[in-house]
């Protein structure tokens, strides 16, 4: 019961690292609004509430955490994980994929950031977890829309963390390496080995052991925690 009656949001929950975030703050005791733009793969367990949710838009956003503050009365905890990824490299890269990319995975953070500021800022209390991914610091050739949208997520993290310090609102990033999720599953296998063999650990990672993180920094046994960057990587990143 790491999460005893927190109220906590976490987008991109359909499958994936979002379900397994929801599913284990479900199991720690906190009260959990799971968000997607589709159906989720399986029936949430445990008590968890369901909302349809695209986090690039500006209004959604607004009627979610209202609809959450007004259900519960507060928001303790942001998970903002929706995401997608995509592998052109810079000079393949069309502007309308560009704009995608940016509006999902580092407007949809901006948007999500800002309207749980506004709440936790007068609760003086929060935590915000945004995932980010290894290639948010460090890179490899192609997939630049998606290196900068989760670099950017990496230093928005970083400043919200230090705007609202004196607020109580703790921000902080995970850096996920390569995981076994209905995204990756997509991808050709060459692509997913190709990652798995430049990991220390040799395999991908599951989506629980993301979760573990995000319930880690979510939780008050992380109250000294913001700014800070969780790397959960198999050691991707200390090579
Ligand atoms: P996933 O299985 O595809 O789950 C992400 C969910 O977000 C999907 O249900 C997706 O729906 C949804 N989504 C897409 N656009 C959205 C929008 N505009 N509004 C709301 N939801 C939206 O992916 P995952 O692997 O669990 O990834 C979760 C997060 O971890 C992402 O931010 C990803 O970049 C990050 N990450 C993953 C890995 C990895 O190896 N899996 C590594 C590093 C970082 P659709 O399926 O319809 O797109």
């Amino acid at each position: 019961m790491r999460l005893q009656d927190k109220v906590a949001l976490v987008t991109g929950a359909a499958g994936g690292i979002g379900f397994a975030v929801a599913e284990l703050f479900d199991r720690e005791g906190a009260i959990v609004v799971a968000t997607d733009v589709k159906p989720p793969e399986k029936p949430y367990p445990g008590a968890i509430e369901a909302m349809t949710h695209d986090v690039t838009s500006e209004e959604q956003w607004a009627t979610v955490v209202a609809a959450i503050v007004k259900r519960h009365g507060r928001l303790d905890v942001l998970i903002n994980n929706a995401g997608i990824i995509a592998y052109e490299p810079l000079d393949k890269l069309e502007m309308k994929e560009w704009l995608k990319m940016i509006a999902v995975d580092q407007t949809g953070v901006f948007l999500g950031m800002r309207e749980a500021v506004r709440v936790m800022r007068k609760q003086q209390t929060g935590s915000i977890v945004n995932i980010s991914s290894i290639w948010g610091s460090a890179a490899v050739a192609g997939a630049h829309s998606y290196h900068a949208a989760k670099g950017a997520v990496r230093n928005m993290s970083k400043n919200a963390a230090m705007t609202y310090v004196s607020d109580g609102i703790r921000v902080n990033s995970v850096h996920p390496g390569f995981i076994h999720t209905p995204l990756t599953d997509a991808q050709a296998p060459d692509l997913n080995d190709a990652v798995i063999a430049t990991t220390p650990m040799k395999r991908g990672g599951k989506p629980i052991e993301i979760a573990y993180g995000c319930l880690f920094l979510a939780s008050d046994e992380a109250s000294y925690i913001t700014g800070t960057e969780l790397n959960i990587d198999g050691g991707y990143l200390a090579q």
